[in-house]
């Protein structure tokens, strides 16, 4: 029988009582590995109601407690992360590789958590008026709610719900419906390290389920990683529902290439960050801008891709995996084509692509257009699939003009040997994450995340260093803390003197 995977409500693992599963298919057979369940109006609530009731107790519990519930949950999952790589493998099609790093930069999360203490420490100013004191504390906000994408099924969770509950919240997670299992083994070890019943719960499903939460008056905060317009529309209804929200969206990062870099380094960076983790990456390199003559380098480039061999996880020669379904497949195909169409060069074409021994797989091969304008879907639109598209500009101010013109503001990164250049260019440029000489530049948990323009919808709180602020509110006392100001003014009355 299929594997039911389970709701985790109130501390307890439960199977749904919805009529409406959804399959979660190995994306390199379509062999089905489980039914996700589509929770029912009930069990939303009542994993609702539980957090709010665990929310009474949780927030009481002393921030070191807190910090230790991490500590021990970063070591779990640090004795844990090749179990969960291989199931990252089996449901998403990432390498080995990549599956283990999805896990360790969501440890590193777990770890930045564990400091809780004195990231949540306040202010204070003693004798704001004689005898008056001004401190501030950071509380938490109550019960939050994550909804999170398919690509990084360990990282992006393990971004949120460490974070809020080690702030004092309770949390609930929405995981993509397409690879459940990751998370769904994850929350068995936040259980194992410690998190008392109800601070954690899961609940499964697709808009009917997230709209529960994003209107919900007892869920105080959105946490959402996802494609453009479904982050804009949880954007707007948590809004207006008056939560708190931060909606991390989609992206179409630049590579730019100034004639002056290394060569060999900017070949071996734009395989990798373009076509790996099968172009499946809010920061994937999906546009290289070549500055100058160094579109000279193009045929080379054709060929370092060429080279790249998608395949199963099982066989070390694989460059990359499948893509997440059919679907998917399907309209990264469809963006090729009318790349064509549209006048690009498809120097090197993937569309064929079949990895041997797989062939119900989601494949497709490295692919690589030249030419390409900007008024081309297969610039303006997130292929999210392992397709290079790459243009020619005569100036670094030029490429500047370019990506600061593109709608998006996630990631980019500027190749060259002039520090002149690559000072010009993390000053100027319009984008979230800026890489000098790095091709995929996501920075550790102790700095701020967040995408510029349409690539987040929210303020400045974000995944990182702000995470706290998120998930936080700051009370800020101003006390008196004796009846009579002369029982402590012991010291001579001192009156300023304004001359
Ligand atoms: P998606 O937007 O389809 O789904 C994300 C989540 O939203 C899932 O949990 C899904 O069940 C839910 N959802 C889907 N449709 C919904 C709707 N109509 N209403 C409410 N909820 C809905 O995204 P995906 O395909 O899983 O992930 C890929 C996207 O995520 C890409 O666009 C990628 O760039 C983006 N992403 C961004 C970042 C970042 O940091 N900016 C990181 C990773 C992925």
């Amino acid at each position: 029988m299929t594997k039911k995977v389970p709701l985790y409500i109130n501390g307890e693992w439960v199977e749904s009582k919805t009529d409406q599963w959804i399959p979660v298919l190995n994306p390199a057979t379509q062999e089905v590995l489980a039914e996700v369940p589509c929770a029912t109006m009930d069990e939303m609530h009542a994993a609702i109601d539980s957090a709010k009731e665990a929310f009474k107790t949780w927030k009481e519990v002393s921030v070191s407690e807190r910090a230790r519930v991490m500590m021990r949950y970063a070591a779990l999952l640090k004795t844990h992360q090749e179990e969960l790589a291989g199931i990252i493998c089996e449901e998403l099609g990432k390498t080995h590789e990549d599956a283990m790093g999805d896990v360790w930069r969501g440890i590193e999360v777990v770890e930045h958590a564990a400091n809780i203490p004195s990231m949540m420490m306040g202010e204070t100013v003693e004798n704001v008026a004689r005898g008056i004191d001004t401190y501030s504390y950071t509380q938490p906000l109550g019960v939050c709610a994550g909804i999170t994408p398919f690509n990084f099924p360990a990282m992006i969770p393990l971004w949120m719900y460490p974070m809020a509950v080690a702030c004092g919240n309770t949390f609930i997670l929405k995981p993509s419906e397409q690879d459940p299992l990751t998370p769904t083994r994850m929350v068995e070890l936040f259980e194992e390290a410690g998190a008392p019943k109800g601070v954690l719960q899961v609940v499964h499903g697709t808009k009917e389920q997230v709209d529960v939460l994003l209107t919900h008056p007892d869920v105080k905060a959105i946490s959402f990683v996802g494609s453009v317009p479904v982050g804009q529309y949880i954007y707007k209804t948590g809004t207006d529902n008056l939560k708190r929200v931060q909606a991390f969206a989609g992206a179409k990062n630049h590579l730019v290439v100034m004639p002056d870099a290394n060569k060999q380094q900017v070949i071996n960076n734009i395989v990798g960050s373009s076509v790996g983790a099968a172009g499946q990456r809010c920061m994937a390199a999906s546009v290289a801008v070549f500055v100058g003559e160094s579109k000279a380098w193009l045929p080379e480039i054709r060929d370092a891709i060429a080279k790249v061999s998608p395949g199963h996880y099982s066989k070390e020669s694989s460059g990359y995996g499948p893509q997440i379904n059919p679907q998917a497949k399907a309209r990264i195909l469809g963006l090729i084509e009318q790349g064509k169409k549209e006048g690009a060069d498809c120097v090197l074409d993937g569309s064929e692509f079949m990895a041997e021994g797989y062939p119900k797989g989601n494949w497709v091969g490295p692919t690589m257009f030249t030419d390409v304008t900007v008024d081309m879907e297969i610039y303006k639109q997130e292929i999210f699939g392992p397709v290079l598209v790459t243009t020619n500009v005569d100036t670094l101010e030029d490429a500047i003009e370019l990506v600061n013109n593109n709608p998006y503001g996630n990631g980019v990164s500027l190749f060259t040997a002039s520090g002149f250049a690559g000072r010009k260019f993390q000053h100027e440029i319009e984008c979230g994450q800026v890489g000098i000489n790095i091709p995929i530049p996501v920075p550790l948990p102790f700095f701020s995340f967040t995408g510029w323009k349409g690539s987040f919808y929210g303020d400045t709180h974000a995944y990182g260093k702000q995470a706290v602020r998120f998930y936080t509110e700051t009370k800020t006392i101003t006390a008196r803390w004796f009846e009579d100001n002369a029982d402590h003014a012991q010291g001579p009355n001192m009156s300023i003197n304004l001359k």
